[in-house]
């Protein structure tokens, strides 16, 4: 085996070394959508619609939130609003390109909107939601740079919702 032949094997495997990490790692998209879970827990606690939002930058939660339209009497109090401020308040900048939001149901319209605003580098949620959802109309409401990861762990995200709404009936 050349030397040259040697280093790009080496190379292969390191490669294949990062992808087993990553998803080894405890910061997965799966790490972090159970951490927005744990907020949308809060907010059903509360009596509120249970979607939970949090903001990660560098691995690191920047922010944490969930819906509050009842408590504030605000229709616009969704998770992922209150996630934006608290993360803008904590950088001390209103652009997100570099940070993750993970929210436990797709974003409405409005919320979508307000991604578009910060320039989300990604959005990650977790439920899909057909009837509000960003997704159920036609346009770019996104900015064009955010990656989107839809339905990590979906049916968690969704069964907390059904079981609010089953309770409320
Ligand atoms: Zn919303």
């Amino acid at each position: 085996m050349s030397v040259g032949c040697r280093h790009s094997y080496i190379r292969f495997f390191n490669s294949l070394f990062d992808d087993v990490f990553m998803q080894l790692s405890v910061y997965s998209d799966d790490y972090f959508m159970r951490e927005a879970l744990k907020e949308a827990q809060r907010a059903f606690d509360a009596d509120e619609v249970p979607v939970g939002a949090i903001v990660v930058c560098n691995n690191q939660i920047i922010a944490r939130a969930h819906n509050l339209t009842e408590t504030l009497t605000d229709v616009t109090a969704h998770a992922e609003m209150q996630a934006f401020t608290a993360a803008a308040n904590f950088l001390g900048g209103k652009y997100l390109d570099e940070c993750t939001l993970y929210v436990t149901l797709e974003p409405c319209i409005m919320c979508a909107g307000a991604c578009g605003w910060t320039q989300l580098g990604r959005l990650v949620y977790g439920a899909f939601d057909k009837q509000k959802g960003y997704t159920s109309v036609q346009g770019k409401i996104l900015h064009p740079k955010t990656k989107v990861v839809p339905g990590i762990l979906h049916e968690e995200c969704s069964a907390l919702v059904k079981d609010f709404f089953k309770g409320k009936r």
